[in-house]
Formats: C-alpha cells, sequence, structure tokens
C-alpha cells in the first residue's frame, strides 16, 4: 500500500478516489481532498452571501458531505453567536 493510498483513507468525502488525492486539506480539524476543501469554502461563501441554505439548483452541485458539513458548522456558529 502506497503512502497515498493511507492517506486517502483520512478522506471522509467519499470512499473511492480515481485519482487518489495526493495531499489532504484541513477544514475545521476534517481531513479533506482539496476538491471537497473548495467545495466547502463555496458553499459556506454561497450561504454567507444568501444568508440562508442555498436552493437545490445550487445545493445539487455539492456534495451530501459537503453541504452536512457546512450545515453542521453554520448552526455551530449561529449557537455560539446567540
Ligand atoms: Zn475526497
Amino acid at each position: 500500500m502506497s503512502v497515498y493510498q493511507d492517506k486517502a483513507k483520512e478522506c471522509k468525502c467519499c470512499g473511492k478516489h480515481v485519482p487518489l488525492p495526493v495531499r489532504l486539506k484541513e477544514f475545521n480539524g476534517i481531513k479533506v481532498c482539496p476538491t471537497t476543501f473548495d467545495n466547502m469554502l463555496e458553499y459556506r461563501r454561497i450561504w454567507n452571501e444568501m444568508g440562508k441554505r442555498p436552493p437545490g439548483n445550487i445545493r445539487k452541485h455539492f456534495s451530501d458531505y459537503v453541504q452536512k458539513t457546512i450545515e453542521l458548522e453554520i448552526s455551530k456558529n449561529i449557537n455560539v453567536s446567540d
């Protein structure tokens, strides 16, 4: 097993990657592949811009994992600021 195959196991976004991620990024302590990381930032940016959960025609471009992670983060932030 290569070092990349080992690292890819840390990426929780998807079980199978072709190609495998060779470098992982960290989002709030979660290790994810660069594609998912970028998608998370973009999904969060859109959410903040709209001030609410983006509509389905935008959400469909993001994986369930990305949506859930950002929604969890946002719900936590809302609780903290209350
Ligand atoms: Zn991934």
